[in-house]
């Protein structure tokens, strides 16, 4: 086609238009969680934290009852957090140690919402880091409350990871499948799901103890106190340490700057649980090992730094390729 002047003046002066058109035209949103996944390496370990997406939880002056509440509420005005609620983010932790593949914990799986309607997203983000549930050998279960292993079975009951064997310490085992707590109404609906995800594996566990390797590069450390057998998990590869913390804590501002405060409302020794906290944090902040708490912002990923008396939390991504 032969361009003549005015079709030329005529494309000039639509130009604009057209361009201001294409800036301001409307994109279709996606209404969807975005993957959440969070890749890097540790030694020769690829390493994935994955998302189950946040929970609701009650407000920190609820949880840590006996704390000073003008003390909570100052400190979270300061670090521009609400004071009436707490949104607990979950890492679960993928280890390819390149002989075995490793999970740690499995979210609120698909039964309840009850913590939240955002939440029990791990075999979609599973499947959007490309990592196949089948392929998984071991799940190290950090300690057995609703939030680390309902995630076990889907909502027919179903193994979510038919290949793998189950590491939990004993203790928490025995506890919190009792039956007795059937009986009880505050426990009744969380033990029962509970049952539903534990007894299907209880011919596959692994009982953990302090010190113990489930798989070469990988040790239990027991950090009792959340619960009875709670235990953090040693991930170590060509000298690079990373520790799996568990629930050693819960809110990155609050327990750094006093871990001694106690976590009256979900700790089965709450003592115990502050006296771990502050020895776990001392040990991060004096060797400088890269952690991953559960609960702390997505990834979880950080350094523990010596602040005053106590601690503070420094999110750290680790990038290895
Ligand atoms: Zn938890």
């Amino acid at each position: 086609m032969m361009l003549n002047r005015r079709m030329l003046l005529a494309a000039a002066a639509a130009a604009p238009v057209l361009g201001l058109r294409a800036a301001d035209a409307a994109a279709p949103f996606i209404n969807a969680p975005a993957p959440a996944y969070y890749r890097f390496k540790l030694g020769q370990f690829e390493i994935t934290v994955v998302s189950d997406g946040p929970l609701i939880l009650p407000a920190p002056d609820q949880v840590m009852s006996e704390a000073p509440k003008p003390d909570i509420e100052r400190m979270l005005k300061a670090a521009r957090l609400p004071t009436n609620t707490w949104i607990g983010p979950q890492n679960l932790v993928v280890v390819n140690t390149g002989r075995n593949l490793v999970l740690f914990d499995t979210g609120m799986g698909d039964r309840s919402k009850a913590m939240g309607p955002n939440n029990g997203h791990l075999m979609r983000n599973l499947a959007l880091a490309g990592i196949d549930p089948a392929s998984i050998d071991v799940v190290c279960i950090t300690h057995a409350h609703i939030d680390h292993c309902w995630g076990l079975v889907d909502a027919r009951d179903r193994l979510n990871f038919p290949n793998a064997r189950v590491a939990l310490s004993q203790a928490d085992f025995d506890f919190w499948t009792q039956e007795s707590l059937l009986n009880n109404p505050a426990t009744r609906d969380f033990v029962l799901y509970t049952r539903t995800n534990l007894l299907p594996v209880k011919d596959r566990l692994i009982a953990v103890r302090d010190g113990a390797e489930v798989v070469p590069g990988i040790t239990a450390v027991a950090t009792f106190g959340h619960t009875a057998g709670h235990h953090s998990y040693l991930i170590e590869s060509e000298g690079k340490k990373l520790l799996n913390t568990g629930d050693v804590a819960h809110h990155p501002v609050l327990q750094l700057r006093h871990p001694e405060w106690k976590v009256i409302a979900w700790d089965s020794d709450p003592a115990a649980g502050s006296a771990t906290r502050r020895r776990v944090l001392q040990q991060l902040a004096t060797d400088g090992t890269p952690a991953i708490f559960y609960h702390f912002p997505f990834p979880g990923l950080g350094t523990v730094a010596p602040s005053g008396d106590a601690f503070a939390w420094l999110p750290t991504p680790i990038n290895e390729g």
